[in-house]
């Protein structure tokens, strides 16, 4: 089996210990690959490294960091349809929409924060006789810990803006999806990144993530993840006042008001629920119609579902592939079994699916749609992270927003209306980071990114995510 190893200090590296564990394919339901079991051995060894590799960085140009990224986009772009075959096989995401969504952002992040990293700058003050200027200046040695749900492009999405901004890193990914992270990491001493700048250690979340998170010399940590995983990472931090970035769960609705395009929004809220089988943290998974449209929209949606092609994710046209792992499988239809239980009927889908052939073990399930369940239960309360929506009907647009706002999250939401004036109304009283109005999951990198409640704390995204990465001086003098 081909062993990922770890990337510290410029060197490809065994875990110190020599301890490793298996990684799966979920499309076919048996491991692969081996990962590092790192300890905290491994992470002192990430640190002095790190810590010895700041000062020069921190120093270099900004043009000069940006040049050595804007390399490292272009390797990973030299090699990026190997990228999204490993990411395919690693997480069970379609090929298309890895080639297409999770390494061509991991790209784009990388040459994004480049230019970010130039671009950023302090600003002056004058007032009276005093003049005053700011100084954003990197952290030190930071860690960036990153899910298994789009591997690639959070991974690049957290890293990138802590190196461009001159700090150095020390990246976890997921246990469950570490490959594309291991072939980026071997691409980075040709890129020009200096060694011991950028160091990656895999292994287990409960051991090495919360190494790092205790670990006294890296004062800040950017986390993606899950809501209770946060919640801890939050809570030790704390007691040691460390700089946090919380990017957390969601529960996300998308809206459909009876003025909707009924084929355009039915569309959009199939896309939105069940993009990445629903691994996706701004998924839509409860879709409140209208009333009077509800059943049409209905309709809408069980017609145009089989055409979601489930199957092997490395074919062509398949569009649906298996869930990351069968613990998470086991879970989201667990959450079906309770969506019954509570009182749902199941419209479509609702059971695992056997693909024949070589996926005959896979991790897939049916792409679901569940209705009749009240917005409490806890069906529509909690993040279900699979490809399972729920439907809701409502009559006013204060309803809505009510049903809306139910939940302990607040990340994203998507609106289908044609009234400009309600678009704006609703949008100003969703309690979420993000609203889409007509459309979902459009990103233009420069806005800010993150969640309210308990969808995080923090924003990422553009000039955000290099403040969280810098501490502002500001200098004063008297003229
Ligand atoms: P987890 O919270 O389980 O894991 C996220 C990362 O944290 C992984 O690298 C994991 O390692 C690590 N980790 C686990 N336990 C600890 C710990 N005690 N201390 C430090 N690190 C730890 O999330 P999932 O990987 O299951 O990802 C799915 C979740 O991520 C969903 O809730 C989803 O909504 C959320 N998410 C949020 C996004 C946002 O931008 N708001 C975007 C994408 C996903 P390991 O894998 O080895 O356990």
């Amino acid at each position: 089996m081909q062993k990922i190893l770890n990337f510290i200090g410029g060197d490809m590296m065994e875990p110190l210990a020599g301890e490793y564990f298996e990684n799966e394919d979920p499309s076919i339901g048996k491991a692969y690959s081996l990962v590092p079991d790192s300890d905290e051995s491994d992470l002192e060894h990430a640190v002095k490294a790190a810590k010895k590799a700041f000062p020069h960085w921190r120093d270099m140009h900004a043009a000069l960091r940006a040049g050595a990224m804007h390399k490292l986009a272009d390797l990973i772009e030299e090699n990026a349809a190997e990228f999204a075959r490993a990411e395919c096989i690693d997480n069970g995401r379609p090929l298309s929409q890895c080639s297409a969504a999770n390494i061509a952002r991991g790209i784009a992040n990388l040459h994004f924060f480049a230019d970010e990293g130039q671009k950023f700058a302090g600003e002056n003050f004058k007032s009276g006789k005093i003049e005053s200027y700011t100084l954003p200046q990197p952290i030190g040695v930071v860690a960036t810990i990153s899910p298994w749900n789009l591997p690639m492009l959070l991974f690049t999405w957290k890293f990138a803006p802590a190196l461009a901004a001159g700090n150095c890193v020390i990246a976890k990914p997921s246990e469950v999806t570490p490959m594309t992270a291991y072939m980026l990491s071997e691409l980075v001493n040709d890129s020009g990144i200096p060694r011991g700048v950028f160091n990656v250690i895999h292994g287990k979340g409960a051991k090495i993530g919360a190494a790092i998170t205790k670990h006294p010399d890296i004062p800040a940590i950017s986390f993606t993840g899950g809501t209770s995983t946060g919640t801890e990472i939050y809570s030790t931090a704390a007691k040691q006042l460390k700089k946090v970035s919380l990017e957390l769960g969601g529960k996300n609705p998308t809206i459909v008001f009876e003025d909707a395009d009924i084929e355009t929004a039915s569309d959009g809220a199939l896309a939105a629920a069940f993009s990445n089988q629903g691994q996706i943290c701004l998924c839509g998974s409860r879709l409140l119609i209208q009333e009077s449209i509800y059943e049409r929209f209905k309709i809408a949606l069980l017609r145009k579902l089989p055409n979601i092609k489930i199957g092997d994710p490395l074919e062509a046209d398949t569009q649906h592939g298996p869930m990351v792992s069968k613990a998470h499988m086991e879970k989201v239809l667990g959450y079906i079994d309770l969506a019954v239980k509570e009182g749902g009927r199941i419209a479509a889908g609702g059971k695992r699916h056997i693909v024949d052939g070589r996926c005959k073990d896979g991790y897939f399930i049916e792409p679901t749609i569940i209705e009749k369940l009240p917005p409490d239960c806890r069906t529509n309360q909690e993040e279900i992270f699979g490809p399972v929506v729920t439907l809701l009907p409502f009559k006013t647009e204060e309803d809505a927003i009510a049903i809306a706002n139910s939940t302990q999250y607040g990340l994203a939401a998507s609106i289908w209306t044609q009234d400009d004036a309600r678009a704006k109304r609703v949008s100003a009283k969703i309690e979420s980071g993000i609203v889409w109005v007509n459309c979902w999951n459009v990103r233009d990198l420069n806005t800010p990114f993150g969640g309210v409640k308990k969808s995080g704390i923090g924003r990422e995204g553009g000039r955000r995510a290099m403040e969280f990465f810098t501490e502002e001086k500001t200098v004063s003098r008297m003229v």
